[in-house]
């Protein structure tokens, strides 16, 4: 029950990002070689969705080096970097699309200086979801949904489900937390509004038995060698993700909302 299934996630593959989304951004290179090691180590991808149907019937046994591999933002470079790579595995992957930018740029890391980045159009996300990647929804605007007013939150939660059920014809069943944030109400409107799973960030390896609506992913950065990657694939030196929301969470939770109007500078470590 408890054997620790890796959930990376990966924002950008590309040579070049702005400072502050250095931690952001991986080097094809890097991302191909990475991807070599899971197919000669014989790892088995799934979607957040084959997890989170693992995590509600026990009869599904899962292969003994199950992991995740997810994307969040649906940034363009995303069909012309990571895709090619990902079919050359077969590896299945989880695509989370903020829908408020598609077919524009990333305008909301404006902290980061990279409003400019391209993100991918519609056609391309038909394409995409037609090719072994789950589409799952990352908001409308990217906002923090932990403190934004609940309606709000609640729109932010079903429109990119709706929109992308529309373009792909596929069903929606995966949401991930911009910025990672999420509190009980938040957890509870992403349940309510039909999905089945939703990942947030920690930094720390998943097990059957967590919240299928708090999953913890692991950030791989420019700065994970391949033998500290093999390390973090097999979730050494990682601990198993706390079920309960950490204090240090809820405190920096009071922070952003006490200082909203301060967000766009106070940005220390979320994509
Ligand atoms: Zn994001």
């Amino acid at each position: 029950m408890n054997t620790p299934i890796p959930i990376l996630v990966y924002h950008s593959i590309a040579t070049e990002s702005a400072p502050r989304f250095r931690t952001f951004t991986l080097p094809p290179s890097l991302f191909a070689a990475q991807m070599a090691h899971l197919n000669q180590a014989r790892y088995t991808p799934i979607t957040a969705t084959q997890l989170a149907r693992a995590m509600t019937d026990p009869s599904i046994r899962l292969a003994e080096r199950t992991l995740l591999i997810t994307f969040d933002d649906g940034l363009a470079d995303f069909f012309t970097a990571a895709l090619p790579v990902l079919r050359q595995y077969n590896f299945p992957a989880t695509l989370y699309i903020a829908t408020g930018f598609v077919g524009g740029t990333s305008r909301w890391l404006r902290y980061a200086g990279e409003t400019n980045r391209p993100m991918l159009t519609w056609s391309q996300i038909a394409e995409i979801s037609n090719n072994g990647v789950e589409c799952g929804a990352h908001s409308h605007t990217h906002p923090y949904l932990d403190i934004i007013p609940p309606a709000q939150a609640q729109d932010e939660i079903m429109r990119p489900k709706m929109e992308l059920e529309q373009h792909s014809g596929r069903a929606v069943e995966t949401f991930s937390y911009p910025h990672g944030y999420h509190s009980a109400a938040v957890k509870q409107l992403v349940r309510q509004a039909g999905y089945s799973s939703a990942c947030a960030l920690k930094h720390a390896t998943s097990a059957l038995s967590d919240d299928r609506f708090a999953l913890a992913r692991i950030i791989v950065t420019p700065d994970t060698t391949l033998d500290q990657f093999s390390q973090l694939v097999k979730g050494s030196g990682l601990p198993i993700a706390p079920t309960r929301e950490r204090t240090r969470t809820k405190v920096w939770r009071f922070v952003r909302r006490s200082t909203r109007w301060l967000n766009s500078r106070l940005e220390p470590d979320s994509e």
